[in-house]
């Protein structure tokens, strides 16, 4: 695909967004129903998803932090089992509390345009989750205690997953995953390290919808993404 073909669909995508934005709601905007884990038949993946709906049992029972009070279900995450990517977001909204599935509503539909642009997909290539698996209330910022208490979950993911590259959408997630405190305008733009894989911070789909402003230096971390997994 060229880069102006690829423009054109994106621009196309951005329109499809404002349809969605005024309320036109399509079957296709709606999120397909998938299973939690969808492993590719090759290598050890076999294992992995053993290991990893192991993991997810855990994360299903855990009281481990505060947030487990006020949940309706967890949201280890999904996806495949050998990603290229693992888009990492901050934590459950009320649509994945009800569901048990990351990033399902308007900003999850959003998201899988982002991906879909550069041929990525969850059903495919892409593992979605959280730093925290449980909503926290108000869709209130994780506490600190809360995000420590969950991370070693999302440690044990990409450790299971070894995903190519991170992506880590909006200002939480990215500020736990590098350990820095700027906000996401200042910390996108440049690729870090996590667990010794390189990680490319954008905005998160939600901010985006609130501020079409974001639209254009969200294009320019997906195709640094891109070439990263070209490379
Ligand atoms: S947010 Fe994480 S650590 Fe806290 S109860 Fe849920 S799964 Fe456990």
């Amino acid at each position: 695909m060229t880069d102006k073909t690829v423009s054109m669909y994106w621009e196309l995508l951005n329109l499809c967004e404002d349809f969605l934005d005024s309320g036109y709601l399509t079957e296709h905007g709606r999120a397909p129903s998938l299973p939690g884990l969808q492993p590719l038949k090759t290598g050890d993946a076999g294992h992995r998803t053993a290991k990893l709906e192991e993991l997810h049992e855990t994360i299903l029972e855990c009281t481990a932090c505060g947030l487990y009070e006020g949940r309706n279900l967890t949201v280890p995450g999904e996806g495949v089992t050998e990603p290229v990517v693992f888009v990492i977001g901050e934590g459950p909204g009320a649509d994945e509390d009800r569901t048990g599935r990351p990033f399902v509503g308007k900003a999850g539909r959003y998201l899988d345009k982002w991906l879909d642009a550069i041929g990525l997909s969850r059903n495919t290539n892409c593992f979605i989750g959280n730093i925290v698996k449980c909503r926290p209330p108000g869709n209130r910022d994780p506490l600190p205690d809360e995000s420590s208490a969950c991370l070693p979950y999302l440690q044990k993911q990409v450790e299971l997953l070894r995903p190519k590259v991170i992506l880590s959408l909006g200002r939480i997630a990215t500020q736990i995953l590098t350990k820095r405190t700027e906000g996401i305008t200042a910390l996108r733009g440049k690729t870090y390290r996590f667990m010794d894989l390189p990680l490319i911070p954008t905005y998160h789909p939600s901010g985006v919808l609130r501020n079409p402003e974001y639209r254009a230096p969200v294009w320019d971390d997906l195709k640094r993404l891109e070439a990263l997994l070209h490379e």
